[in-house]
């Protein structure tokens, strides 16, 4: 069986965009893949602590797992949620591929670059977190990890030290992932989708963004967010047309109504071609996106926090069975045992 494997940080509540570009996309793939293949999906706390967070971050990680449950993943057999650092051989095995993996190789992570870009003094972890990603996939021997795009290069990385490692010592110790065009195949996403900054079109919309306006979270009133909605930025051009680069904001409501009403993109375009009246996408939208949010909320607040630590506990019995059997074969082929 292959084995599929994807986390997101719980730093705060998420966004829209998170849910419609990342959840609900792996929830699907989950559900579809539950009976050929082994699901992991973890929450990457200790990816958490490299940078602030804000509330609890326990209790932001079983939201977040609330949230993937009320997107309707379905939780078997071969369907694990765990925490990382429940899980003790993410970190051990992070350190052991920090001396395969290079300083040049590492340094190279753009991710580093911009997130240390402007600090005085920028801690290890934002350095070292891709060698941790690497161990987060390689435990499990993982061959494909659902994740956003700016997520590609630590992918590679990822499997640049399984190749160099299992040539070290010529043997097959860890699967290598698929390369991140294959990974964009099977997630079935021609390009990353990118839902967009509301007042800033031509910017993703992001959960840091500091502007309330810019971004619809989870948990916004629904009320709250149709108003959101109908103060998004738009343009003059005075008709309704799909142009990410010309009409970026058009371009995200009518992308945004696509996804939260399940509708294929081309329906929704085809249903606004040509009409003129903003207010009218607009109007629409909010109502869509008001409405996902009454239903979403309403399913978040049936599950309680007894199931997913009911959940946890089996998926992290599991994962230390499986990371440690891996652990041993490294620490066996390094002659640490
Ligand atoms: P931050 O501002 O902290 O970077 P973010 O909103 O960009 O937050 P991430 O934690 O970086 O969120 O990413 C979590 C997941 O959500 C990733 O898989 C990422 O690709 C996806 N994602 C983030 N923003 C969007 C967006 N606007 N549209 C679609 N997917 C998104
Ligand atoms: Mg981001």
């Amino acid at each position: 069986m292959k084995t599929i494997l994807t986390g997101i940080r719980s730093n705060s509540v998420l966004t829209l965009g998170n849910y419609l570009g990342a959840l609900l996309p792996m929830v699907r793939l989950a559900n579809k893949h539950s009976g050929d293949s082994q699901i992991n999906i973890f929450a990457p706390d200790l990816h958490s602590i490299i940078s602030d967070v804000d509330g609890d971050l326990r209790e932001n990680i079983i939201r977040t797992f609330k949230y993937y449950l009320a997107a309707g993943l379905k939780v078997n057999e071969n369907v694990h949620i765990y925490r990382q650092s429940y899980v003790p051989a993410h970190s051990e095995l992070c350190w052991i591929l920090d001396c395969v993996a290079t300083m040049g190789e590492t340094s190279r992570m753009i991710q580093f670059k911009e997130k240390s870009k402007g600090q005085e003094s920028c801690n290890v972890g934002i350095f070292n977190y891709p060698i941790l990603m690497a161990a987060d996939i390689l435990l499990y021997d993982a061959e494909y990890v659902p994740l956003g795009e700016d997520q590609f290069q630590h992918i590679e990385l990822a499997r640049n030290i399984a190749m160099r490692f299992n040539h070290r010592f010529g043997a097959e110790i860890f699967t290598v992932p698929a390369k991140t065009s294959d990974q964009v195949k099977f997630m079935g996403v021609s390009d990353g989708l990118r839902i967009r900054d509301l007042l800033n079109p031509e910017k993703k919309m992001s959960k840091s963004t500091v502007a309330e306006n810019s971004k619809i979270m989870l948990d916004d009133e629904p009320e709250k967010a149709a108003k959101k909605i109908m103060s998004a930025t738009t343009d003059s051009i005075g008709k309704i047309k799909f142009d990410m680069w010309g009409q970026p904001g058009i371009s995200n409501l009518l992308q945004i109504e696509a996804l939260v009403t399940d509708t294929p993109l081309q329906d929704v375009i085809a249903t606004w071609a040509g009409q003129t009246k903003y207010g009218d996408l607009k109007k629409k939208v909010a109502e869509s996106v008001s409405e996902m949010l009454t239903m979403f909320q309403s399913r978040l607040a049936e599950i309680d926090d007894a199931e997913v630590y009911r959940l946890l506990e089996d998926g992290e019995k599991y994962a230390n069975k499986v990371a440690n059997a891996k652990l041993l074969e490294v620490q066996k082929a390094f002659r640490l045992r």
